[in-house]
């Protein structure tokens, strides 16, 4: 397994929209090493979620997984999941606002709203059909993933930059919200 490079923003890769796999695309070894290297990348960077337009393969692959970490202190544990060509088949009218960042977009958060609840359609990494429901935490970081298979980055959803902090910035002032500033 390898740690692939990470496309940042303004490379042409992240604005493009991702195409889907096929079965014998998804079911080729090079492409399931490839999953692994997303997975492992992942971890090594501490993200809870990458795209494979984020490691240069525009392709419809997305890949997440959450326990807190660094990056993220207050993430909640979520299992591993693969998904192949996701779709948001529907999802709830009620929105919920957070704190998002980007392994792709270096030392910024932002708050971004996004759909509280999410149905999706996609395969598992051997293109058997999934569909399930998401809620929550997961949901954001879900519709955070598929964004990035639309060329769309978190700041493209942001309706008020004024949220808009350096890390640095995010831990001082943002991170805890009992501290005394
Ligand atoms: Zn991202």
């Amino acid at each position: 397994m390898a740690v692939l490079k990470v496309a940042k923003l303004g490379n042409p890769i992240l604005r493009k929209i991702a195409a889907p796999l096929t079965a014998d695309e998804c079911k080729d070894p090079k492409f399931q090493i490839f999953l692994d290297d997303m997975v492992e990348t992942m971890e090594k960077l501490e993200g809870i979620g990458l795209a494979a337009p984020q490691v240069f393969q525009s392709k419809q692959a997305v890949v997440l997984r959450s326990t807190s970490n660094t990056r993220y202190p207050e993430a909640p544990d979520h299992p591993l999941m693969i998904l192949i060509n996701p779709v948001l088949s529907d999802h709830s009218e009620e929105m919920i606002e957070g704190w998002e960042g980007c392994l792709s977009v270096d030392n910024l958060r932002g708050k971004v709203c996004r759909h509280r609840k999410v149905k999706l359609t996609a395969f598992d990494r051997e293109m058997k059909p999934l569909a399930f429901e998401a809620e929550g935490f997961p949901a954001v970081v879900l519709q955070h993933e598929i964004d990035h298979l639309l060329g769309k980055v978190f700041l493209d959803r942001m309706s008020d930059f004024s949220s808009l902090t350096h890390l640095a910035e995010f831990d001082e002032y943002w991170l805890s919200p009992h501290k005394v500033v």
